[in-house]
């Protein structure tokens, strides 16, 4: 046997720095279904606690929607529960080609081509359609999939300063004579909540010639006027060449993701990406119920307008409250700490409170911008906001961080 004490040595000792750097995650379970109050426990065996849940992606709400559970349990009526195969042997079903056509009508664009993940399309979009001749010129915040599907592609790769206009256009200009030159960003940033400036994007595409990509995994469902995505919010729906985004967020929950956008793209995907041709199919009863997602998204802006006014309500009460919060509209809320302990610390009073919250340190987000990201959803009532924001006050006057500046946070806890 290879795997010795002398192997188990080492990935023991890897574990143990990565405990002694303090960021081994340990994860909580959740003895329910995904909702807005959920019961946690915790591996190390503590009691079953019913908390308020303010870090999922659930933000419509649908993950455990009746309607949604209803057409999965059809899904499978009908169409059985697996497909025991990829999509271009014998893995393609009616349902998934109306899912495809249903995303196209949503998003508003030629084409759409499903994957098993949107970590898949990202994995698998690059590489498809771009080769030695291009370049992708990425956002530096984008989403870890993105970064890994550039590394799989033989496309050059150079990036630009988070949101820095001026330096894309620089270069915009510095990769001029490439064949294929791809803008790549998220349209909203999962760990700032912030917006790409995707009109000025659009923009300076038009001017070098530049294709863009978009990942609306944290937008599709509830940004712009009637959830369609960040291109919707900038009113350049039309003008995005490619838009990924993923079924397992505010669209249902469940799992899958998706390449939409040109037809000539899409369908080299279908060609060409790799995790596209070697991976199974979604299962029935997912594809089902995200028909029905789309349904419900497209027919009714119900649950994006009450994710809207919860998230109104949110920022508000905390900027009222005395807390630094990230500037912004979406219903990523991140309440910044600065400090790393500070904000484990800070997430085990409100978990005490029952109320669920990550805080998050470097290296998932910069140093020394430790933070509680909290997330809205449709499927808060008033009721859970404010005991959620009670909550925090209380927290954060146990702390002594209302109302103060981040200096002197920073100088109370160090960052
Ligand atoms: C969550 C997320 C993904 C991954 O989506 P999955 O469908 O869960 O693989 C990809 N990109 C961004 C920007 C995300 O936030």
């Amino acid at each position: 046997m290879a795997y010795s004490t002398k192997e188990q040595g080492h990935l023991k000792s890897e574990l143990d720095n990565i405990k002694k750097d303090g960021i081994f995650k340990e994860e909580r379970i959740i003895c329910a279904p995904q909702d807005s109050e959920i019961e946690v426990i915790f591996p190390s065996g503590t009691e079953e606690k019913n908390v308020i849940n303010m870090c999922s992606n659930n933000y419509l709400g649908l993950s455990s929607h009746p309607e949604i559970v209803e057409a999965a349990r059809k899904g499978l009526d009908h169409r059985g529960y697996g497909m025991s195969s990829v999509r271009f042997i014998c893995g393609t079903q009616d349902i998934h080609k109306e899912l495809e056509d249903k995303l196209t009508k949503f998003l508003g664009t030629e084409d759409t081509i499903l994957f098993p993940s949107c970590m898949d399309a990202n994995a698998g979009v690059f590489e498809a359609f771009m080769n030695e001749e291009d370049v992708m010129i990425a956002d530096r915040l984008v989403h870890a999939s993105i970064v890994d599907g550039m590394r799989l592609a033989k496309a050059m790769t150079d990036t630009y300063k988070h949101s820095n206009m001026d330096h894309l256009e620089k270069k915009l200009i510095l990769h001029e004579d490439k064949r294929l030159k791809l803008i790549v960003t998220d349209g909203a940033f999962s760990m700032d909540g912030d917006l790409a400036k995707l009109d000025k994007i659009v923009e300076l595409a038009e001017k070098y010639n530049a294709l863009v990509f978009v990942d609306d995994s944290h937008s599709s469902g509830f940004i712009g006027k009637t959830g369609r995505g960040t291109h919707e919010h900038f009113d350049v729906v039309g003008k995005i060449d490619i838009i990924t985004t993923t079924l397992g967020k505010a669209l249902g929950g469940a799992s899958g993701g998706c390449v939409s956008g040109r037809k000539e793209i899409v369908e080299m995907c279908r060609q060409k990406a790799r995790p596209y041709l070697f991976s199974n199919s979604i299962a029935p009863v997912i594809v089902a119920a995200s028909n029905k997602v789309i349904d419900i998204v497209s027919s009714s802006t119900e649950r994006r307008d009450k994710l809207e006014v919860n998230t109104k309500f949110w920022r508000k009460g905390l900027i009222d409250a005395g807390f630094i919060i990230k500037d912004g509209e979406t219903p990523i809320v991140p309440v910044m700490l600065f400090n790393a302990k500070l904000s484990q610390d800070f997430a085990k009073d409100l978990y005490s409170e029952g109320i669920y919250a990550i805080g998050f340190f470097f290296p998932v987000v910069a140093k020394g911008q430790a933070r509680i990201r909290t997330q809205l959803s449709a499927a808060h009532d008033m009721t859970h906001l404010e005991k959620a924001l009670a909550a925090f006050i209380k927290v954060g006057k146990k702390y002594d961080i209302l109302n103060k500046t981040k200096e002197e946070i920073i100088g109370k806890y160090g960052n």
